[in-house]
């Protein structure tokens, strides 16, 4: 199958289509993002999928704001997926060029350094 979505604005995260620096976290609730990550990976992103990417530091303080208010989600297999917008900002066709979604596992617990 093969779908192809129009591009996000010029400046925008090209993977949720929402303006927001690279080292902050997609918008989960982005028609966009959710589109092509159910189609991609056959669910829904979480907001643990949205700041997968982030640094260890800025992940957390998305975690706890979003857990006060009840809105923290993490996929069920515990196995958040960091995606990254390589294109800088460009407009592309999604598939994204250059763009290659990373797994990646949640640390939970202490620091490991
Ligand atoms: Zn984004």
């Amino acid at each position: 199958m093969s779908v192809h979505m129009l591009p996000a604005a010029p400046g925008n995260c090209q993977v949720c289509a929402t303006k927001h620096d690279p080292s902050q976290p997609h918008n989960a609730h982005s028609f966009p993002y959710g589109m092509w990550f159910q189609l991609e990976y056959g669910r829904d992103p979480t907001w643990a999928d949205a700041v997968a990417h982030c640094t260890e530091e800025v992940a957390m303080q998305w975690k706890e704001q979003l857990k006060r208010i009840g809105r923290w989600t993490e996929p069920k297999d515990g196995k958040p997926i960091a995606t990254v917008d390589k294109s800088g900002g460009v407009p592309v066709m999604r598939k994204l060029k250059n763009m290659e979604p990373v797994t990646v596992s949640m640390r939970k617990g202490k620091k490991d350094e």
